[in-house]
């Protein structure tokens, strides 16, 4: 038998115990909002990998939840996991919907999105150290508290890492059918201030500048630097102004979204959003925000890696396709800084942040046999 068919049947034999640890992963709640909640489930994390002789550091953070840093083998170089420990689900959530299966399917909160995913790196190393196989890198599993809320306190632990590997790998969910993800979109915000003046709507109409008048046709000039072909979207998707219907709006805000393929169209579109101009110009114009994410690019380096993963999968019998996104991950930061990265190595399922979150069983081997197999390629 093949080594990597090995690992599979290994890993197959194994399934049990990986529901088992997902069943309690998913059973404690982990919102990125709650510092005790998230810290909670840092501790058992760490103690998971520190069970398999892993050199776990726990970085405590004032604000956010603790990240918890596991290093196993040795090497010149490293390879990168990194996996987030929060869900968007609130405090509470797992009393009220907790981890069950059903037809070969487990749900509950996070289950997809991405507790799978963490067990499935713990036990492809777990795997690893059971068949006495052994990476020439050293494999950093990096877990961090607040992916869910853009990464504030881990974005610079996350770069600093990845500047050190030699290939990143994120154990994000899977695009639909556990295709592979080499690219995503960057991710910008922005919130536009609009300074009108304020008159009584019926006796000093002229008096007045109305900030929703304005903003009405800056709201239709940032949908129109949408160009979907290129991949970029601009999204207004909060407004807030005006007192009164008798009043003229004196202030009017706008919350910003924008999404972009390449760092090219976003050098391109940012300056467009912050340099707002005033069709009235006697209203004024302040804006605020910027890239948040930069964008993932399906560039050699992450395809060079996908092709890498195809090839591990077709040893296995696993057919591995290729997707990208709209939505953000850390792998975004560390693609952007040039290092190799491939996504969605995750769990296999559907419906991230809605309460039909689910991953099929029978992938969880799978994937976590891709993973322990790609360690060995890289
Ligand atoms: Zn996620």
């Amino acid at each position: 038998m093949t080594e990597k068919m090995k690992i599979l049947n290994h890993l197959q034999s194994r399934e049990d115990e990986m529901v088992e640890l997902l069943e309690t992963f998913v059973n404690i709640d982990s919102p990125s909002t709650d510092k005790a909640s998230v810290d909670r489930f840092a501790r058992l994390v760490a103690a998971k990998w520190q069970s398999l002789g892993a050199d776990v550091t726990i970085l405590p953070q004032k604000e956010y939840g603790d990240h918890v840093r596991a290093e196993w083998g040795t090497g010149e170089e490293t390879i990168l996991l990194l996996c987030h420990m929060d869900t968007v689900w609130n405090v509470g959530e797992t009393a009220k919907r907790p981890f069950r299966v059903e037809n070969g399917k487990a749900y509950g909160p996070g289950v997809y999105d991405m507790k799978a995913g963490i067990v499935q790196a713990i036990f492809a190393v777990k795997t690893l150290i059971d068949l006495g196989l052994q990476p020439d890198k050293r494999i950093v599993a990096l877990h961090n508290s607040d992916e869910e809320i853009g990464s504030l306190s881990s974005r610079q632990i996350i770069e600093d890492e990845a500047r050190r590997a030699s290939a990143v790998l994120v154990l994000e969910p899977s695009a639909k059918g556990g295709a592979l993800k080499t690219w995503r979109k960057g991710v910008g915000d922005f919130s536009v201030t609009i300074q009108g003046r304020a008159a009584h709507a019926g006796s000093d109409y002229e008096k007045g500048i109305s900030a929703i008048n304005e903003a009405a046709h800056q709201i239709l000039y940032l949908h129109g630097i949408t160009d979907l072909a290129e991949g970029t979207t601009v999204n207004v998707g909060v407004i807030q102004g005006g007192t009164r219907t008798n009043v003229v709006a004196e202030a009017c805000t706008l919350g910003v979204d924008l999404r972009v393929k390449t760092m090219d169209a976003a050098n391109k579109v940012v300056p467009q959003i912050l340099d707002l101009k005033p069709v009235d110009p006697r209203a004024s114009i302040s804006v605020e925000g910027g890239l948040n994410r930069p964008p993932m690019e399906r560039n050699e380096r992450n395809l060079r890696l996908f092709r890498l993963a195809q090839k591990v999968g077709r040893e296995m019998g696993i057919d591995l396709d290729e997707a990208g996104t709209g939505g953000g991950s850390d792998g975004n930061f560390t693609s952007a800084l040039g290092i190799p990265t491939l996504d969605g190595l995750g769990a296999v399922g559907d419906d991230a942040h809605a309460p039909t979150e689910y991953i099929l069983i029978s992938s969880m081997p799978e994937r976590a046999a891709l993973l322990a197999g790609l360690m060995l390629e890289i």
